[in-house]
């Protein structure tokens, strides 16, 4: 969906999101998040998975329609100056917010390279746009049989031979962000995940998206919309 972002007036980043309403009238009655795919001069692009009745609706926008967004809300990636390589992780739709990292790699001079999961190969989204931002990309499916999480960390541990990573961003799965931890642990590199709990009012009251993070072995819940979504992949208890 593509929307003429014009009228937002804020710095928006990679990692955001905007809250967006799914309906004219009462129903459904909460807003629905969806992260920031693209970020153009003068329009905003999301990339959505048809779910249930808030996605429904958006699907039956027209061009010139009008849609009613709150944002952009959370914190973004934080993308270093000195970072020349990064590694992009992510598993379906969890892309969508990815696809904008790799666009600001782009235009920072960072090289990225990804790897895309998905269950079918028609499910392996935004793998072009990656490729025009510059990224070398990586598909693995269920469908051939490339997907499972000790093939992953082979090719992991392969494109970090090639070249030396140094950050791992990641989105959309709970197995490859246990591996990914496994391995920014055994090579010493910083990671970031972005989380997609379930939300409520998305902006720091209702506690309906609440995770566990640990710091320094104390365990403590924060919220994804406010605190998040992009957390220290190494501080997110997953298990
Ligand atoms: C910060 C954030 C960013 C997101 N970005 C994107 C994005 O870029 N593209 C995209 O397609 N989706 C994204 N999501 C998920 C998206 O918000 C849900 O898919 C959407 O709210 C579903 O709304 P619905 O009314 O269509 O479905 P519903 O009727 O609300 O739900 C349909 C099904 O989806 C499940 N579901 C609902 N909300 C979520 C959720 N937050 N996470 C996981 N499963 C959910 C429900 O359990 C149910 O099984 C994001 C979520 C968060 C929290």
């Amino acid at each position: 969906m593509v929307v003429d972002a014009s009228p937002v007036k804020e710095t928006i980043e990679p990692g955001q999101f905007f809250n967006i309403k799914c309906g004219e009238s009462y129903f459904p009655l909460l807003r629905r998040p969806f992260s920031i795919y693209k970020i153009n001069d003068t329009t905003l692009e999301f990339m959505y998975l048809v779910k249930g009745a808030g996605t429904k609706y958006l699907t039956r926008l027209e061009t010139g329609d009008k849609v009613n967004l709150f944002g952009p809300l959370g914190k973004p990636f934080s993308l270093e100056q000195s970072y020349q390589t990064i590694l992009l992780v992510a598993r379906g739709v969890g892309i969508a917010t990815l696809a904008a990292l790799a666009q600001k790699a782009a235009q920072d001079g960072i090289r990225a390279v990804a790897i895309l999961s998905a269950r079918t190969t028609n499910d392996l989204l935004a793998a072009q746009e990656l490729q025009e931002f510059g990224a070398e990309v990586y598909k693995v499916t269920e469908e051939e049989g490339t997907s499972d999480v000790a093939n992953v960390r082979k090719m992991v541990n392969q494109i970090m031979i090639e070249h030396p990573i140094d950050a791992v961003f990641t989105c959309g799965s709970k197995r490859l962000s246990i591996l990914l931890q496994d391995m920014i642990k055994e090579n010493h590199i910083p990671g970031q995940i972005a989380l997609e709990e379930h939300m409520g009012c998305a902006m720091g009251v209702c506690y309906a998206c609440v995770c566990d993070v640990k710091e320094e072995d104390a365990v403590h819940s924060v919220k994804v919309c406010k605190d998040g979504p992009v957390f220290p992949l190494e501080k997110v208890v997953l298990k």
